[in-house]
């Protein structure tokens, strides 16, 4: 498929909002030249007085025009508007399909809702979301809801704050979607690496304490993720957790979360290990109640096990437990997701986090050129489904995100009870203050204290690059001094 710009090179957006209706097609940009006879194109063409855009996809055809008054010349946002918004009309009348989101293809609408209630209050920010950027108007509820709640816990970081994240990349097995950089242990020699991994990772959160001493920052919140941290025995959860609680000043810190993951690495042993450890929040992601497409996905665990390992987490006194759930699962139904919310708001836990399912090589619109595939359909009665349960049974969302390959471009968002929202999802997502991170795939952000300028650190990807080039890793963490005191 070609996208051909004349006049303009409004090529960013136009080409990410091609990629929310054809996310499988490979987009060729053309400046000028004509397209090849016989292929699909999109062909965006600015004029003194008009924006013009025409598409023909497999034979099927659309034009649209803008008038241009002169006093757009200088305003390159607003034209860059009109295109989008050219391109979607024509999009969705060959399609069939409107993008809830409209024409946003960012991951952070409640970021952009923020800045529009700052600069115009809530009531024309959501007319802006719906009548300029063709946000459907359930959306523009959701980003603005999140954006009020966010800006609330955002506005207790301060310019020396930052969060702790800790990275355990091991998962007991491989899911089926998963194209996050986990490590399966179904290997001996892969379970072989945990061991050696751990000692290193300790000696990373020391070396991180001693930098975040040195420059007199404040601890807010520490999250260990994963993978699936429910991997590590008890004892070695004691002693990461013992070590970052002696070797970080941890009195200023408001929230400890370990996700622990799959339920079925939940014990009575790691439960109390961690609670003797000080953790105030914990995850069991279950990602679904429905046996069948446990199989599907390649869990091993039964949704019976997710039901015991919740009820032995609140033996164990935890007051603050987070589940995760995908909607569009294969083999999910817009029932079965329904019977899966119902359950697991029946254990009334005090977050819920439900995802899109994310692919690599989505394929709702790919194959087809009439419109929305019923999967994307499927997933978008969930969500709205989903909405409206957890609204009435007292959660309220309070942060949101977007992936790139989402099913049908939706999002994922964090619901919780009352006074529950997770501060660590909050502060790494809004990038409002900075984050050191230890462990393999982790990627330490720098936040410019008093400005907006991120610099990231990486570490490397995999456990065994790791932990064979530990030392060259860590040497990386010297930025984190220059990067303050450079703004000092
Ligand atoms: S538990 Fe999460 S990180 Fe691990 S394989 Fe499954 S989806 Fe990937």
């Amino acid at each position: 498929m070609y996208l051909r710009l004349e006049g303009h090179d409004f090529h960013y957006e136009a080409e990410n909002l091609c990629r929310t209706f054809f996310p499988d097609e490979r987009i060729n940009l053309l400046y000028n030249d004509s397209v090849p006879d016989g292929d699909s194109y999109i062909d965006t063409v600015l004029k003194s007085d008009c924006f013009s855009v025409c598409a023909d996809i497999n034979g099927r055809t659309a034009c649209e025009k803008a008038v241009i008054t002169p006093d757009f010349d200088n305003n390159r946002n607003e034209l860059e508007r009109i295109l989008i918004v050219l391109i979607y009309n024509v999009l969705s009348k060959i399609t069939g399909y409107n993008p809830p989101w409209g024409v946003l293809t960012g991951v952070r609408p409640s970021k952009l809702m923020n800045s529009y209630i700052e600069l115009f209050g809530e009531k024309r920010a959501k007319e802006i979301f719906t009548n300029d950027l063709l946000v459907c108007e359930n959306k523009a509820e959701l980003a603005s809801c999140v954006a009020v709640r966010e800006s609330r816990i955002m506005n207790m970081s301060r310019p020396d704050s930052f969060s702790l994240y800790i990275s355990i990349p091991f998962c007991p097995s491989r899911c089926s979607y998963c194209s996050f950089v986990s490590h399966s242990i179904t290997s001996n020699s892969a379970k072989k690496l945990i061991a050696p991994y751990v000692e290193l990772l300790i000696d990373e959160i020391r070396q991180c304490a001693a930098i975040a001493k040195d420059l007199s920052l404040r601890l807010e919140s520490i999250y260990i993720g994963g993978g699936t941290p429910g991997i590590l025995t008890a004892e070695q959860m004691t002693r990461i957790c013992d070590t970052v609680n002696n070797s970080f000043d941890t009195t200023t810190s408001r929230e400890f979360t370990v996700e622990i993951g799959r339920p079925d690495t939940v014990t009575k042993e790691k439960l109390i290990a961690l609670k003797n450890a000080d953790v105030t929040r914990i995850s069991i992601n279950p990602q679904t109640l429905n046996d069948d497409v446990l199989i599907r996905i390649g869990r091993k665990h039964s949704s019976e096990e997710t039901v015991k390992a919740f009820a032995l987490a609140r033996e164990t006194g935890f007051d603050n437990i987070n589940m995760d759930l995908i909607a569009g699962l294969d083999g999910d139904t817009k029932e079965s997701f329904d019977n899966t919310l119902n359950g697991i708001i029946n254990l009334s836990p005090e977050n819920i986090t439900v995802h899109t399912l994310s692919l690599k090589r989505s394929s709702y619109l790919a194959t087809s050129d009439t419109g929305i595939s019923s999967q994307a359909d499927t997933v978008s009665k969930m969500l709205d489904n989903a909405q409206i349960k957890l609204t009435n049974n007292a959660y309220v969302p309070y942060y949101m995100y977007r992936q790139s390959h989402c099913v049908g471009n939706f999002e994922n968002v964090g619901w919780c009870r009352e006074g529950y929202e997770c501060l660590y999802n909050i502060y790494m997502m809004e990038e409002c203050h900075t984050v050191l991170a230890c462990g393999a795939g982790a990627v330490t952000k720098l936040r410019q204290p008093g400005g907006s300028y991120i610099e990231r650190v990486f570490n490397f990807k995999y456990p065994y690059e790791y932990i064979d080039r530990f030392q060259e890793m860590t040497l990386r963490k010297k930025r984190i001094k220059e990067f303050y005191n450079e703004y000092k």
